[in-house]
């Protein structure tokens, strides 16, 4: 058994859905359950409908509108001709959908929120099954809401492994291809729950981990795991095997990799992952394992913008002590300001944070009474991780570095955004 994971890039058009059945043809898997995910940005589509409803708007039918057209036009576009009976289904979800922000009485946004967004899964999932259909692919469409069980911390529920791998094993036919949602679940009392933006590589690590499935493969826009941010870099290399602490790393850093969410249910049962293009069934992609070094062995730029560095002391010159560290670090945690990167010295601290809430000035409020600050904004934070000198110069060359720090394996610099 192995699972695939196809992302919203992947079937953002009419094009995508056919692609998407020509890699399932080419690849030829007889025993494979197929988690593919909203299409295109729908689920940020959804999310802006939750807002407007949520914010008493009076043009929902603006949104709604904007959903049912991209997937008309999909729909269209595939050629199912004016009777197919997915037009009929997507009309039923639309009234669905209608029909429950007229009666809910609920005023909490996150149950809101998963009954909606979770939509623009079904959705996708049923157009891409009314294709497969279509062109007689023979599989099963499967509501993973019977599958994935959850508590009902609505847009962050977390799941119930026990009744989960229960009920996964007695539902999926692992002798078929199964084509089923990511991201989206139920609680105890039936509702859909939803495991956080980009979950759907994470449902193809639950289902990996309950059918101790042989491997998972996540199709993406790129080949793989790139060394650097092709958007940031103009030289690019992928990264042909590496493990799951060392994704893990990159992910603390910053990388868009691979969520360690997802890592985790397939480090504990030692499955690979593997993250390839879903332009091209021949390319390798990378391989995600166990207790592997990293090929080729090259220098992973990783970057983060919008950094602060501030740097604390104490008004007489005093040690910045333990007791101090410790307010400091109640205050950042009060106000959600992570923090990426401490270098400490005699008489001053150095913090390069990032405030994601807008706190800011309330942390400079509780700081200034009783420390000395500095602080500069709009910084790029870098982190090498396997550099070497080259490296470093290449990087370093043009830019105002403000702090530097190294490790064994990983460098950071901290520098003025040019
Ligand atoms: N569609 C959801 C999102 O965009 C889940 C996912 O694609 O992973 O976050
Ligand atoms: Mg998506």
């Amino acid at each position: 058994m192995e699972i695939f994971k196809f992302g919203g890039a992947s079937v953002k058009d009419a094009t995508g859905v056919r692609n998407f059945m020509a890699m399932l043809q080419k690849l030829d898997k007889k025993e494979v359950l197929i988690v593919v995910s909203a299409m295109g940005k729908m689920t940020n589509t959804f999310e802006d409908l939750v807002k407007a409803y949520h914010q008493n708007e009076t043009n929902l039918e603006k949104h709604l509108d904007k959903a049912r057209l991209f997937h008309l036009t999909i729909i269209e576009n595939l050629d199912f001709g004016q009777n197919a009976s997915i037009l009929d289904e997507l009309k039923t979800i639309f009234i669905e959908i209608s029909d429950f922000l007229q009666k809910n009485n609920s005023t909490d946004y996150d149950y809101i929120y998963d009954q909606i967004v979770s939509k623009a899964e079904l959705i996708s999932t049923r157009i891409c099954s009314a294709y497969l259909a279509k062109h007689r692919v023979k599989h099963q469409w499967l509501d993973v809401r019977k599958c994935i069980k959850t508590d009902s911390d609505y847009r962050r529920a977390r799941v119930d492994w026990e009744t989960t791998t229960k009920a996964i094993q007695d539902k999926v036919d692992t002798s078929g291809i199964t084509l089923t949602q990511g991201f989206i679940g139920s609680d105890n009392y039936g509702r859909t729950t939803t495991l956080g933006r980009e979950g759907s590589d994470y449902t193809a690590g639950i289902f990996a981990f309950c059918l101790d499935a042989e491997k998972v493969s996540i199709f993406k826009d790129v080949p793989g795991v790139l060394n650097a941010d092709p958007r940031e870099f103009e030289e690019t290399h992928l990264i042909e095997q590496i493990s799951y602490k060392e994704a893990i790393e990159m992910a603390f850093y910053g990388a868009s990799v691979i969520h360690p969410k997802t890592l985790q249910p397939l480090q504990r049962k030692g499955i690979p992952l593997l993250v390839r293009s879903f332009l091209d069934v021949n390319s390798k992609g990378t391989y995600v394992g166990s207790e592997l070094d990293i090929v080729p062995k090259i220098p992973c730029f990783i970057v983060k913008k919008h950094q602060i560095l501030i740097s604390i002391s104490d008004k007489e010159f005093q040690f910045v002590m333990e007791h101090d560290i410790s307010e400091i670090f109640g205050f950042l945690h009060q106000y959600k300001i992570k923090v990426n990167l401490i270098q400490n010295s005699a008489i001053s601290f150095s913090l390069c944070i990032e405030d994601n809430f807008n706190n800011f000035e309330q942390l400079m409020a509780k700081l200034k009474p009783n420390y000395k600050v500095k602080y500069n904004e709009n910084l790029t934070l870098y982190t090498i991780r396997h550099f070497d000198e080259e490296a470093m110069r290449l990087l370093e060359r043009d830019k105002e570095v403000l702090l530097k720090q190294r490790s064994r394996e990983t460098a950071q610099l901290i520098v003025k955004a040019t």
